[in-house]
């Protein structure tokens, strides 16, 4: 094994996927963003599609054209579109395109009519994000959505909005949010704009809120076997998700020393008995949080070793304990699905005030994924 490695069970996706296709009737869009939360964008997207996603979801128009580009035909969505992007690569990749506001529009018209294609299009509304999507100025993108409609000049394949609270199911405002996106959706149908796919749910209100699933849910954490909340809704285990991600390292180096011994940068942590410290060689440049305390560590020799002292950029120090069997060369886990006693992405996530979605994504280009198949 090289000194880290994370590896990714594409049967854990498979079985994450049959999970939320045994709840919903809706289709399921397997959200792949930012390298697929970290676990690697092509063979996680062709993970999912062979298991029956029926679309890909990217915040990135670059990601979804890296997926095209890998051969992949299922329908995608790319939902973070600025000024200025590839527009032309999206419409002759066939890559269906979110749209905020009038300016996007045009701009996509605009690249449209010099290649003579109908772009792909889906309305995101702003329901109380107060981040991407339409708000005020909704009638006037709706009717020239409506003109341009009318004139076979775009596709209008959706509208859809995004859930503030999905995490807090009993929340008012989930409801208040999805009855926007009704008076919008009927607005919509007043003026002759009939969208073919109304979508909503993230993973959270996927597990929580039937109503929510309309045409279209959005299957994003739950993919990787990680709960929306571990609070409100319990850890991957009691939701039945299989955590996809397990990251391994090397110990560099197994030292023993004396009581009072001074452990990493700013000497903040100091050993309170003779022990046995292991370097690990990941460290914040590999996504290791720096500011990861003593809650979290690795799962070594059949047992876990605390983090003591601060998270180096290459390297950190776990307390092995003055009676462990690790060996310089050692393979720990940092974080799996805790079966075996290794901590997990929530026990990292607590440890640096962060939740799970930052723990995997934030894992480094510097640390291979090595892809397996194991069915648990
Ligand atoms: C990231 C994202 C999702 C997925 O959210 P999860 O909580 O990971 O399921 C869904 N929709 C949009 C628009 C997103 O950006």
């Amino acid at each position: 094994m090289s000194r880290a490695v994370a590896e990714i069970n594409l049967s854990a996706i498979k079985s994450n996927l049959d999970l939320i296709k045994s709840k919903t009737k809706s289709q399921i869009l397997a959200v792949v963003k930012a390298n697929a939360y970290g676990h690697g964008l092509i063979p996680v997207a062709k993970a999912a599609v062979e298991s029956g996603a029926d679309w890909l979801g990217t915040a990135l128009l670059e990601e979804a054209i890296e997926l095209r580009k890998s051969g992949i035909s299922t329908p995608i969505i790319a939902w973070l579109t600025p000024l200025g992007e590839d527009f032309r690569s999206a419409l002759e990749m066939n890559i269906d395109l979110s749209i905020s506001s009038l300016e996007v529009l045009e701009e996509i018209v605009l690249a449209s009519n010099q290649m003579n294609k109908v772009p792909r299009l889906h309305i995101e509304i702003d329901t109380g994000m107060s981040r991407g999507g339409v708000r005020d100025d909704w009638e006037r993108l709706f009717i020239q959505v409506g003109e341009l409609v009318k004139s076979n000049k775009i596709n209008l394949v959706g509208i859809w909005t995004h859930f503030a609270r999905a995490d807090e199911p009993e929340e008012q405002m989930n409801s208040t949010q999805l009855s926007q996106l009704y008076d919008r959706v009927s607005a919509s149908e007043k003026i002759g704009i009939k969208p073919e796919f109304i979508h909503i749910a993230n993973s959270a209100a996927a597990l929580t809120n039937k109503q929510s699933h309309q045409s279209i849910v959005r299957w994003g954490i739950g993919l990787y076997g990680l709960s929306p909340d571990i609070n409100s809704l319990g850890s991957s285990k009691t939701l039945n998700l299989q955590p996809v991600m397990k990251l391994k390292a090397k110990l560099n180096l197994v030292k023993q020393v004396e009581a009072g011994a001074t452990v990493g940068y700013g000497a903040t942590a100091v050993t309170t008995k003779d022990t046995k410290l292991g370097v690990v060689a990941m460290g914040y440049a590999d996504g290791i949080p720096r500011n990861a305390n003593s809650n979290a560590g690795v799962f070594v020799a059949g047992k876990r070793a605390a983090i003591i002292g601060r998270v180096s950029m290459d390297q950190f120090v776990v307390d092995l304990g003055i009676d462990s069997l690790a060996k310089t060369g050692d393979e720990v886990i940092v974080f799996g699905d805790g079966s075996a006693g290794e901590y997990t992405t929530d026990e990292w996530a607590k440890a640096c005030g962060s939740i799970n979605y930052e723990i995997v994504t934030r894992i480094g280009p510097r640390v291979p994924r090595i892809y397996t198949y194991e069915r648990t």
